[in-house]
């Protein structure tokens, strides 16, 4: 049984054959993933994909490229959102200093609020983090984020980082580039990362792992990064496929169904 934690089934690329996408997600033995949305056309429809399945579940959150974008009225409905039962965790959020359509003050004001609605709503926030590390852990240190914990979305940087992360009471979440051949960090992470803080994710229709690298990716190949991690570890496959999905049931505070 897998998790996937981060999957985009919500993303235009999935509009023709979701459901299939999704069936093939089920036989592969990936059972449970946290559809996110990220803007005002992603959140609705993250929901109404979990209100579909039993075990399928949504974040709701501000991406942080469109930081810009994001009104007060946005946030109240993040917030109103939040109550809905199948809604599990607050985000995508962050910073991305890849892309600059957002100015790097308004990410990190954005940033901000989504951080304190999480610690009103008391729930985990799932972190996007591009190019900003650094800025990241200090504006989660600033914001006291460890009250609620939450998820390092696709962990890119290096292990030196790791720690901070755990002390703040966050999970170390990999995907699709542990198993690509030119990327030594995430191989490192996957190394180093306490076994009861780590999680799998696809970021699908992203990032899709070794050898399907360039495709659509698709929640079904989370068990390519599953069994990259166990090789990486030299563990068994279903040790990791354990763990990590108990780990994502205990974060987002879920019962076995
Ligand atoms: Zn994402």
């Amino acid at each position: 049984m897998l998790f996937d934690t981060h999957v985009h089934m919500n993303a235009r690329q999935f509009i023709e054959d979701r459901d299939e996408v999704i069936k093939r997600a089920f036989d592969t033995g990936v059972h449970y993933m946290v559809v996110v949305g990220f803007d005002r056309e992603t959140i609705p429809l993250a929901i109404e994909i979990a209100e579909q399945y039993e075990t399928i579940y949504a974040a709701v959150g501000w991406h942080p490229v469109d930081a810009i974008d994001m009104t007060d009225d946005d946030l109240a409905w993040i917030e109103e959102l939040s109550s809905h039962p199948k809604v599990v965790a607050i985000g995508e959020m962050g910073l991305d200093y890849h892309w600059d359509k957002s100015p790097k003050d308004v990410q990190k004001e954005v940033f901000r609020k989504q951080i304190q609605l999480a610690k009103k709503v008391n729930m985990p926030i799932i972190i996007h983090n591009r190019e900003a590390t650094e800025d990241i852990i200090q504006i989660l240190e600033e914001e006291d984020a460890k009250e609620v914990g939450g998820i390092m979305h696709c962990y890119n940087d290096s292990v030196q980082y790791v720690q901070q992360c755990l002390d703040m009471n966050f999970y170390i979440s990999l995907g699709g580039p542990v198993t690509f051949k030119n990327a030594p960090l995430p191989k490192e992470v996957a190394a180093e990362v306490p076994m009861d803080r780590l999680l799998v994710e696809t970021d699908a229709p992203f990032l899709a792992p070794h050898p399907n690298r360039g495709k659509r990716n698709e929640p079904a190949y989370v068990k390519l990064v599953a069994e990259k991690i166990a090789e990486i570890r030299g563990i068994s496959f279903e040790e990791i496929s354990e763990n990590t999905t108990k780990n994502a049931f205990t974060l987002f505070g879920l019962d076995v169904k």
